[in-house]
C-alpha cells in the first residue's frame, strides 16, 4: 500500500498533512529516510518509523464497549451523542462502526469494528448469533411466558421469533417487577421489547450481556471500551 495512506490510516493526519510529515524527513522505511507518499510499502514486512517510533499497522480494529443509556448506536446523528463520539480520536481513525444496534435506552455490550466481513457474519439472519440480555420487566413473568418464549413469540408485524430462552432471576412482588435473562437468536428492531409486549408486559431496563461467545467484561465501566483480546476475537470468527 502507499506510504501516505498507511500513515493517514495510523492517525498521522490526512493524506495532505502526512505530506508535511514526510517532507520533514521524520519517516524512515527500513532505515532509509522516505519523503515520497506514493512509495509502496508492505506493512507486514517493512519497518516504518516516524520520529523515532515504530509504526505498527493495523487494518482492523475491534472494541468492546459498555454502551451507556442515552447514546445512539450510529456513526453520526444530528441530535444525539453517538457511540463513536465516545471513542478517543485516535480510535476513530480507522472508521469503526457499531455491529448492530442497541436502542438509545439500552446499555451493555456493543462491538465496534471496521471489519465488514466479521460484522456481516455476526449480523446475518442466517447465522442466528445468540444475544443474551438482562432486563427488568414491568409485570410478573410466569411459567406461561417462559413457555411462550420457548414456543416462539409472534411480534406485532407477524414475524415469528425462534425459540428463545427466558429465565426468571428474581421477582419483586411489591413493585410487580421481574428481573429476567433472555437469549434470542435474531436481531429484529426492538425485538426484546416487542417480545414482552406480545405477552402483555413491558421492559423498563435492558442490558445486553453477550453476543455469540463474546461476553460483556463488567470491569469495562459504563461508557468505556477496550480492544478485544486475541481470544475474544478468535471466539467470534
Ligand atoms: N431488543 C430491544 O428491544 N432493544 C435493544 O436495544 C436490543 C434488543
Amino acid at each position: 500500500m502507499r506510504l501516505d495512506k498507511l500513515l493517514a490510516n495510523m492517525g498521522f493526519g490526512t493524506r495532505k498533512t502526512v505530506k508535511t510529515v514526510l517532507k520533514s524527513k521524520e519517516v524512515t522505511v527500513n532505515g532509509t529516510i522516505e519523503k515520497e507518499g506514493k512509495t509502496q510499502v508492505d506493512p507486514d514486512k517493512d519497518v516504518i518509523v516516524v520520529s523515532g517510533e515504530a509504526v505498527h499497522y493495523q487494518e482492523f480494529v475491534y472494541f468492546m464497549m459498555h454502551k451507556p443509556q442515552g447514546v445512539v448506536s450510529a456513526t453520526t446523528d444530528n441530535l444525539h451523542e453517538t457511540v463513536i463520539d465516545l471513542l478517543q480520536p485516535q480510535d476513530q481513525v480507522l472508521d469503526p462502526f457499531p455491529v448492530g444496534r442497541l436502542d438509545k435506552d439500552t446499555e451493555g455490550l456493543l462491538l465496534l469494528t471496521n471489519d465488514g466481513t466479521l460484522a456481516h457474519n455476526l449480523l446475518s439472519p442466517k447465522k442466528h448469533v445468540d444475544k443474551c440480555y438482562e432486563a427488568i420487566i414491568e409485570g410478573l413473568v410466569n411459567e406461561q411466558d417462559i413457555q411462550a418464549f420457548k414456543d416462539g413469540i409472534t411480534l406485532n408485524d407477524g414475524f415469528i421469533c425462534q425459540s428463545a430462552q427466558l429465565e426468571i432471576v428474581s421477582t419483586d412482588s411489591e413493585k410487580k417487577q421481574t428481573l429476567i435473562k433472555v437469549t434470542i437468536h435474531e436481531g429484529k428492531f426492538h425485538q426484546v421489547k416487542r417480545m414482552f409486549e406480545a405477552v402483555g408486559k413491558s421492559v423498563s431496563y435492558l442490558k445486553r450481556l453477550s453476543m455469540g461467545k463474546l461476553q460483556l467484561d463488567e470491569t469495562v465501566k459504563i461508557g468505556k471500551y477496550r480492544p478485544l483480546t486475541k481470544e475474544e476475537l478468535e471466539s467470534l470468527i
